[in-house]
């Protein structure tokens, strides 16, 4: 190995804990199966993304890829398949981390409702309304990119009908926290309207309001 990898391979290897502790949450939290999500960061002119196939709860630093953040540029080998997307989000919306999952319960809410206006104090603390995307196909296009960069430009997280959720943040935690939060308040909003609860006045109830 050559100085130049051995300098490329110590940059990846610090960023490694922070994807780490992202990838784990988010399983821990059933915001990804074994294989499933994909997660960035922006480094200059390139972007640390996760390799495809990788399981984000074992990363190690052979899952990190540094590629160009400009889609004009070859893509570095083994990139995740959601490159396109990360790369368009990167370019449309002023953020330093990108975080995807499978959140079920946000998946589950994303069929019944365009926006999930949540009902309880932490959902409607962070995230109000979480707006939901329709694309097709809802994987791996620059026009899914551009879908969700202009639902995110007003909400640094969005469902993706019947995919997922992404979520931007300062860092891979916040972007993680981000998919957490709204997967709970999702599956809050799902239990609730299933039994019966008129979940529109809750999320209107003075409840979420916050005393000055
Ligand atoms: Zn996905």
């Amino acid at each position: 190995m050559n100085h130049a990898n051995d300098e490329n391979h110590n940059q990846l290897e610090d960023f490694l804990p922070a994807f780490q502790v992202a990838g784990e949450t988010l399983k821990a939290c059933d915001c990804n199966n074994s294989h499933s999500g994909n997660l960035s960061v922006r480094d200059g002119k390139n972007l640390i993304i996760t390799r495809t196939g990788s399981m984000l709860a074992r990363l190690g630093a052979a899952d990190l890829i540094s590629t160009p953040l400009s889609s004009d540029l070859p893509p570095t080998p083994r990139t995740s398949s959601e490159l396109p997307v990360h790369q368009v989000l990167y370019e449309k919306l002023d953020c330093a981390a990108i975080a995807h999952g499978h959140a079920i319960w946000a998946v589950l809410a994303g069929f019944v409702w365009d926006k999930l206006e949540l009902i309880d104090v932490e959902g409607n603390y962070y995230h109000g309304a979480v707006p939901v995307v329709t694309c097709k196909p809802a994987t791996s296009s620059p026009a899914l990119g551009e879908a969700l960069a202009n639902a995110m430009s007003d909400s640094p997280v969005a469902v993706l009908r019947a995919h997922g959720v992404f979520a931007t943040g300062d860092t891979l935690e916040q972007a993680m926290q981000r998919i957490c939060s709204v997967n709970d308040s999702a599956r809050l909003l799902v239990e609730a309207h299933r039994l019966g609860l008129d979940v529109v006045t809750l999320h209107r109830s003075d409840y979420l309001r916050f005393s000055q």
